[in-house]
């Protein structure tokens, strides 16, 4: 599993789609906010929830690993019959392992994708670790659509065949041993999968 020495590293991992070229975008649903300076520079972090409940949030700087709790407003209030009400704050401790992915994709062909899984330390404030967790590339041959998405994290491939209309599964996923993709060549990956299972 390729693991890398920064967020920013796996946000790098592929700038480009190996199928169309076209810049590979990140997925915004996996975090909150991204708080944009030229790329590389030190400054430059994305923010998650930290809790459902609160405004409570963790920034993650991608260059330098650094993690930043900011703990939102008070949000309870509490008043008794003399009209006294005064704010008390969250108090909720925050430690452990933020556990995210992130998912890079490209938006030209919607044929491949990447995604990252990060673990952050909240109690020493750094990323522990950013690694390749799943790789997915969609090839067209034979007037068919070949789905092939190899989940480095549990050393598996998942292999599918679809039709001309993408939700018509002309085959069942089938699982296989880790193939990693050679994106240099994502036709020879499918050859590998192919002889490894001539009847499909
Ligand atoms: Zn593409």
């Amino acid at each position: 599993m390729i693991q890398f020495r920064t967020l920013l590293d796996g946000l790098n991992y592929q700038k480009k789609c190996p199928l169309c070229k076209e810049i590979m975008v990140l997925e915004d649903r996996d975090f909150i906010e991204k708080v944009e300076y030229p790329r590389g520079h030190e400054y430059q972090k994305l923010s998650f929830a930290l809790s459902r409940k609160s405004q409570d949030i963790v920034y993650v700087y991608t260059a330098t690993g650094k993690v930043e709790l900011k703990l939102g407003a008070p949000k309870a209030w509490y008043g008794d019959s003399t009209g006294y009400s005064a704010a008390i704050p969250t108090a909720e401790v925050y430690s452990g392992i933020l556990m995210q992915g992130l998912t890079v994709y490209c938006d030209e062909c919607g044929q491949y994708r990447y995604t990252l899984k990060l673990e952050a330390d909240l109690s020493k404030e750094l990323v522990r670790s950013v690694s390749l967790n799943s790789e997915t590339i969609s090839l067209d041959r034979d007037g068919k659509t070949h789905e092939i998405r190899s989940i480095y994290s549990v050393d598996k491939t998942e292999y599918a065949v679809f039709g001309s209309f993408a939700e018509s599964i002309l085959k069942d996923k089938v699982e296989l041993p880790l193939i990693p993709i050679n994106l240099k060549d994502p036709q020879e990956t499918l050859d590998r999968i192919r002889t490894l299972l001539p009847f499909l």
